[in-house]
């Protein structure tokens, strides 16, 4: 917006606060562009432990969702329910530094932690819900080995059993992940089900001595229950669509399995249809776009960075991720419109 490009790649917290306190921030959200765009936000966790020390782009904790809230409520910014918001874009009439909130997955910590927050400050949210998991009290599997690697603090790991016959580096997310790859492959050539890649989860944290029933037991990495999305549907979160089960078939038929399935699982906990997609892991194709369409899904959420605009394709909506990498001043820039 009134940013520089040189500026944006440059601004450090120290340049940040001297540009809030010569009101310049307040100078951006008054501006004509900020008017005419809207600030989506993407949250996917809150901590119940430690994860925002492991996955820092995907977890917050509580506290600092809270300091989020009392920010947006502090600079006047007019949080709006995402269909609302989205409807205001398109006829050209937002309230001044508009803001829609929305958390992928359904994790359990929503539940604990994010609906309350919210109902304390009166702000709407939208949840974008993937719910095969929601039927099963277990670790999303894939997290839940990523987690296992990472807390075990080992630096490398050897399973011959699943495959890994010689030592493999766990020191870093990618490493984590070609691991974690490589024991799931193992468990789909074994056509292992969701209780099975459960046992061996639990398996590599015995290995690696850690306690599973720690991580079940506290619902970390966990899809809400049924009752639990019922219960926050009925309070006034928006459920809206992820796919059933978190993925994008190029095949269309694939496709629109997905969409039909969560559609019909969302109706059932909300009593809403839901017409508002998020696309998973930010994973989006240009043939995904009339498939959309034609399923009467009116809005799609990406994960590319940015104020959306009334030029936005209605089915491409950028957002902000918020994130532990994300400090206040700079969450505070973007809820101004100073960067876009
Ligand atoms: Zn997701």
């Amino acid at each position: 917006m009134i940013a520089s490009d040189k500026l944006k790649r440059t601004a450090n917290s120290a340049l940040l606060s001297t540009l809030k306190k010569a009101g310049i921030f307040s100078l951006a959200g008054q501006s004509a562009q900020r008017r005419a765009s809207l600030l989506i936000l993407c949250y996917h966790g809150l901590s119940l432990d430690d994860e925002d020390r492991w996955l820092p782009n995907l977890f917050i904790t509580p506290e600092a969702f809270r300091q989020r809230l009392q920010s947006l409520r502090d600079m006047k910014a007019s949080v709006l329910p995402l269909g609302e918001a989205i409807a205001h874009l398109q006829s050209g009439t937002l309230p001044p530094k508009s803001v829609a909130i929305t958390f992928d997955d359904g994790f359990y910590d929503f539940y604990r932690f994010g609906a309350p927050l919210l109902k304390k400050f009166a702000m709407p949210a939208t949840l974008y819900l993937t719910s095969y998991y929601c039927d099963y009290r277990l670790p999303i599997v894939n997290l839940a080995l990523d987690y296992i690697l990472w807390k075990s603090g080992r630096m490398q790991v050897e399973f011959p059993e699943y495959g890994i016959c010689a030592p493999l580096a766990i020191g870093t997310y990618s490493e984590r992940q070609a691991v974690v790859w490589k024991v799931l492959s193992w468990a789909e050539k074994q056509q292992l089900g969701t209780q099975g890649k459960d046992d061996l989860a639990r398996s590599v944290a015995v290995k690696l001595k850690m306690n599973y029933d720690s991580i079940v037991t506290k619902r970390m990495i966990q899809i809400m229950s049924p009752e639990e999305a019922r219960e926050i549907a009925a309070s006034g979160i928006d459920l809206q669509l992820h796919t059933h089960r978190h993925r994008t078939p190029r095949n269309s038929e694939l496709f629109a399995r997905e969409i039909r399935d969560n559609r019909n699982y969302i109706y059932d906990l909300s009593g809403q249809e839901p017409v508002h997609f998020c696309y998973p892991s930010g994973d989006y194709a240009p043939e995904f776009l009339p498939w959309l369409s034609d399923l009467g899904v009116q809005s799609a959420t990406t994960c590319e960075r940015g104020l959306a605009r009334l030029n936005s394709n209605p089915l491409l909506l950028p957002r902000v991720l918020d994130d532990s990498t994300m400090n206040l001043l700079r969450f505070e820039s973007f809820v101004s419109g100073l960067f876009s």
